[in-house]
């Protein structure tokens, strides 16, 4: 059983090839030059003709993945650009969009034996921002964020770019899916994480080379004082989150689950406030050797479970109970195994 898995080379995409070969898939992966493929190719070396990686220079142009589509069983799109430095939020919305129709369009055309589409969407398509909490669901589309951006264009946060560029991707899928699921032999299964935290197994050259959400990370659980974060904003700043592993997990049992098909599904852990985390790293024993510094303190026990915590957003997740049956580690695991990777890595 092959799988092809876009942007390959990504935080999250990575720990799918991985999770994939580790359990018996073949895996054709895409990135978008020979130099973003060294890594992978010397990372899954032992894995031999299983593992394979392909160009795809633009993932906008018609076409791009018509030859990657061939002979594979199932597609794991991931490629998408998640930056906060877009001036036009179409250098994001393009991308994410033609990215997604355009190897669903090569899927439609050359991918005959493949069953299944897995694309990694966001929470950021489902959630609204409110001043009260609110607990969303697949049935929730983020509206919000597309007036915005219609109505501020390049003025508009980059969040709200970055939020819009996964909603429109998102529902651009299910659209090419409804249209055409009379004529493939494929169905859609489509991922909705939350922020993804945990180790990196991707090429890095140090910290600032970390993806958005892992330097979010780094910056505020690692660096001393957090990088200048006030106790109160390490307190009250916070929303769901997931760990890169169990995300990866998702990733193939979407593939693996007939009922996972037509589906949207929220896969998160559940709720933090960076306290939390910070909480988490100052309780590992031996505690991680620093060469950064001391660990960050804040507030201790000021995140979640004191009493004067708010937290505003809350996902509903029976879903990927019901279908996927996924486990999630907890953010004392996951930040045990982040700070030790850190430390493997830079320390
Ligand atoms: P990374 O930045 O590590 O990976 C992004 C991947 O997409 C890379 O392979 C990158 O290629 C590729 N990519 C980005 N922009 C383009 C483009 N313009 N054309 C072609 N390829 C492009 O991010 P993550 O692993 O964190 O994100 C992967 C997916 O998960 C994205 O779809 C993201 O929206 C989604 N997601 C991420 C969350 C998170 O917290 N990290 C949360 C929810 C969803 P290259 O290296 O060449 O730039």
């Amino acid at each position: 059983c092959k799988v092809l898995v876009s942007g390959a080379n990504g935080y999250i995409a990575i720990w799918v090839v991985r999770t994939l070969l580790e359990k018996g898939y073949s895996v054709r992966g895409t990135v978008r030059s020979e130099e973003k493929a060294a890594h992978l190719r010397q990372l899954f070396k032992s894995y031999g003709d299983m593992h394979e990686v392909v160009i795809v220079e633009d993932i906008t142009k018609e076409g791009a993945f018509d030859e990657a589509v061939k002979g594979v069983d199932a597609i794991e799109h991931t490629a998408s650009p998640f930056h906060m430095n877009a001036d036009d939020p179409n250098e994001l919305i393009n991308p994410a969009v033609n990215g997604t129709v355009g190897i669903l369009k090569s899927a439609l055309k050359n991918g005959h034996s493949v069953k299944r589409v897995v694309v990694t969407s966001s929470g950021a398509a489902i959630l609204r921002d409110s001043p009260t909490p609110s607990t969303f669901s697949e049935l929730d589309w983020n509206e919000q964020c597309l007036e915005i951006v219609k109505e501020k264009g390049r003025e508009a946060p980059n969040m709200m770019k970055y939020r819009a560029s996964k909603t429109l991707a998102e529902k651009a899928a299910w659209d090419f899916w409804n249209e055409h699921k009379a004529d493939v032999g494929w169905d859609l299964s489509v991922l909705n994480p939350p922020y993804v935290f945990g180790p990196a197994i991707h090429a890095l050259t140090g910290p600032s080379s970390l993806n958005t959400s892992a330097s979010l990370f780094y910056n505020t659980v690692a660096l001393p004082n957090s990088n200048g974060a006030t106790n109160e904003f390490l307190a009250s700043t916070g929303t769901c989150w997931i760990d890169v592993r169990d995300l990866a997990d998702a990733h193939v049992l979407s593939l693996e689950n007939e009922a996972a098909g037509g589906e949207r599904i929220i896969v998160s852990a559940g709720l933090w406030k960076w306290q939390d985390f910070i909480d988490a790293a100052n309780a590992i024993s031996p505690p991680p050797k620093l060469t950064t510094g001391g660990l960050p303190k804040g507030n201790p026990c000021a995140g979640t479970g004191h009493p004067s915590t708010v937290h505003l957003l809350y996902y509903d997740t029976a879903k990927a109970a019901r279908i996927l049956g996924l486990k999630y580690r907890t953010i004392a695991e996951t930040t045990k195994d982040t700070l030790a990777d850190y430390e493997a890595k830079w320390w």
